[in-house]
């Protein structure tokens, strides 16, 4: 028996604080999330914690065991469970925040640009990954040479389309959104229309979550259980 808790952590202060405690009082470990993974990464390195090769090239951590003293980030994972890229392809990743960092990860190798409305955070993943950065307006941009565009900016989840250039799209490329809530943003739709093949966030956070629970029980959870349990959550 386990139970998986919401802990909302009120400011950067409180978090070392709360990352000591939960293992006093009987946690097995937590899942980390936004905007505390860069600090929980410099918290947990800071306490000698095993960390693994992703976490530490991204400098951020979303899971970490207190038994075993370690720590990894799974979003890397997650990704690449839903696309993996060719060496030759082209891949165009807009937005630079923590998921399009554990994008660049897993794409990494292969033929990147990146393009943010702040520059200097893409600029900061570009070196990091070597990807070329498009400096200029996104609904400018030619997309007809792109194999993969992956959204990993936080655009559609009210319904806003991501601004660009519908038109330069060809069906062979392949349109990934990061969001799992919609399940459908409307850049997907617009995608699909254009006769894409599109991938939703729904399948990344699934496996980067049982990834999670496979280091903290050291038990692979059933695929199928959890995308059934997540299409009774997500409408
Ligand atoms: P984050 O670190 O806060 O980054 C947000 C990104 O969105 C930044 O690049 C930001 O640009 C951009 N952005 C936000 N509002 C914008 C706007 N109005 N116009 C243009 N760009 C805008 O967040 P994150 O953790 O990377 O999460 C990004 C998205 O990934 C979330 O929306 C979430 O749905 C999804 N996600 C998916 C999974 C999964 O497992 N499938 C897991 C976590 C998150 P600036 O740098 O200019 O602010």
């Amino acid at each position: 028996m386990g139970a998986y808790q919401y802990i909302p952590v009120e400011n950067q202060e409180n978090l070392a604080e709360v990352l000591n405690i939960l293992p006093k009082i009987g946690y097995v470990g937590v899942n980390v999330t936004v905007p505390y993974k860069n600090l929980a990464f410099e918290v947990i390195k800071e306490l000698g914690f095993e960390i693994s090769e992703d976490a530490q090239i991204l400098g951020a951590v979303n899971t970490i065991n207190f038994k075993e003293k370690t720590a990894t980030n799974t979003d890397p994972y997650g990704f690449s469970k839903i696309f993996k890229p060719h060496e030759d392809n082209h891949i165009l990743i807009i937005g630079a925040g923590g998921v399009a960092s554990s994008v660049a990860l897993a794409c990494d190798g292969s033929n990147i640009t990146i393009t943010n409305r702040t520059p200097e955070k893409a600029e900061n993943i570009a070196e990091k990954f070597m990807c070329d950065i498009y400096h200029g307006e996104l609904s400018k941009l030619d997309l007809s040479n792109f194999d993969a565009i992956i959204n990993a900016t936080s655009l559609g989840m009210n319904g806003e389309i991501l601004p660009l250039n519908y038109k330069t799209l060809q069906k062979n490329t392949i349109c990934i959104d990061t969001i799992y809530n919609p399940i459908t943003t409307p850049f997907l739709i617009h995608s699909k229309e254009k006769g894409c093949k599109i991938i939703n966030g729904a399948m990344m956070l699934i496996h980067q979550g049982a990834k999670s629970f496979e280091k903290w029980t050291g038990i692979t959870p059933n695929i199928q259980t959890a995308q059934k349990l997540m299409k009774e959550f997500i409408i």
